[in-house]
């Protein structure tokens, strides 16, 4: 199904186009028709034209969130492929990136086909699957790479899933640097975690929950590492979560290694701290960890040691999270929220600018998969993001457009809501409450 506006032509008058070199604002107004973008500073549109009078929105080319998890097929009480899709665009994401570790699992072509079609269907964020690693995440049997790229894939992860056998993760570098495509490991080493569920410290002491120490995380990406030197292949490092994991990205990237990571918007904004309450909300893997690792994480993100933010995006249904700590699932959503959270965070206190912040939700990401995107050009396919900075949304559970509230902003006051999303010409959101939004079909 396409939006409304798919045949008029869409005006977004008085915007200000955010440069990602400079950080400059330039006010323009962006004509978006048959699928192209016009940057100008034109104010005569084509007929019939839909006119949004924007003035003091910011606009950027469209978000990209490249790990969520769609839990459709198998887990559709929780989401779906077109309530996730419809969550992300709400987030101002043109796409998503889905994770395979759905049931079944996305280890086939037909999989792989299966999600495409169905976000084709849902026509919003477009999905650009991943596929699983090894067979049933089993982390035994390497999956059909060639064929699974053929299929669509866009990159290989077991995430959810740790693969434990070395060996495998060295013939997985070695088949996916031949497709020139990259391995997302998930890093947690399965039997030093064993039950853990929460950052090994001070406050999973005084809580009395189980700990998770750091090298949980550090020696699958210290081994990773290695396998990437010994195999020319390619390992982004989903859900950065330690200081030291920050350390040795960068010393990777120093010596020319292709280590890339990302890290979600709960990692950036929140720490143990937050377990006080046992809130299930703020239980997830990797956990939050201290403050010195949050600014870290701040610092790898300026840095562009981590290329991407990424929201790890994990709908629970209610009835789950809905238990003792020990018990909840882990994972938060966080399409919705990803980019006010860090707007409200990270850019007003003057942690992180704007421009960054940016660019590690759209192009970087996108560079760091290989993912085609046109950014915000004239003449360009439309695929932009618009932002009114001013906006504030006091977070509710039921205020949520995917299927699953398992956020831990709720509660929170946010700043910088996405009002539109453009993908591929179609107005995929559109925040019915802009208040500034004048909206005029102009009558020939
Ligand atoms: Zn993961």
């Amino acid at each position: 199904m396409k939006s409304e506006n798919t045949k008029r032509p869409v005006v977004f008058s008085q915007v200000d186009v955010l440069d990602l070199d400079s950080g400059n604002k330039e006010t323009k107004n962006l004509l978006v028709q048959d699928e192209t973008l016009r940057v100008t500073n034109d104010q005569d549109w084509p007929e019939g034209s839909l006119v949004y009078d924007l003035k003091g929105h910011l606009a950027v080319p469209g978000l990209l969130d490249i790990h969520v998890h769609l839990r459709e097929p198998g887990g559709e009480e929780s989401e779906t492929i077109a309530t996730g899709t419809a969550a992300a665009a709400r987030g101002g994401f043109t796409g998503v990136v889905s994770m395979a570790n759905t049931d079944p699992v996305i280890d086939t072509p037909q999989d792989v086909r299966y999600v495409l079609e169905r976000a084709k269907e849902a026509g919003k964020a477009r999905v650009h699957p991943i596929a699983a690693v090894t067979m049933g995440l089993k982390g035994k049997q390497l999956t059909e790479m060639f064929d699974l790229a053929d299929a669509g894939a866009v990159a290989f992860s077991d995430d959810g899933m740790t693969i434990m056998n070395a060996e495998v993760m060295r013939r997985a570098l070695e088949y996916s640097s031949m497709l020139d495509k990259v391995i997302v490991t998930h890093a947690e080493d399965c039997h030093l975690k064993g039950q853990g569920v929460a950052h090994e410290g001070y406050m999973s002491t005084k809580l009395g929950l189980r700990p998770i120490p750091r090298a949980v995380e550090e020696v699958i990406v210290a081994r990773d590492i290695r396998l990437v030197e010994l195999t020319g292949g390619r390992v982004h490092v989903a859900h950065v979560s330690c200081a030291s994991t920050v350390t040795m990205i960068r010393e990777a990237q120093s010596r020319g290694l292709r280590v890339t990571g990302e890290v979600t918007p709960h990692h950036l904004v929140f720490t143990d701290q937050a377990l006080a309450t046992y809130d299930t909300n703020f239980k997830m893997a990797p956990p939050l960890r201290e403050e010195e690792d949050r600014l870290a994480l701040i610092q790898g993100l300026k840095d562009g040691v981590l290329q991407a933010v990424a929201t790890d995006h994990a709908p629970h249904a209610e009835l789950f999270k809905d238990t003792e700590f020990d018990a909840a699932p882990n994972g938060v959503v966080g399409c919705e929220t990803a980019f006010a959270a860090l707007y409200t965070a990270l850019v007003e206190p003057g942690l992180l600018d704007l421009k960054t912040l940016v660019r590690r939700m759209s192009l970087d990401p996108a560079a760091v998969l290989g993912i085609d995107h046109p950014g915000l050009r004239d003449g360009a396919k439309a695929n932009l993001t618009i932002i009114d900075l001013d906006g504030t949304w006091d977070v509710k559970a039921a205020d949520f457009v995917g299927r699953s509230a398992n956020s831990p902003w709720i509660g929170s006051t946010l700043r910088g809501l996405p009002r539109f999303t453009v993908e591929g010409g179609d107005v995929i959101f559109k925040d019915g409450h802009t208040s500034q939004a004048v909206e005029e079909a102009l009558t020939s």
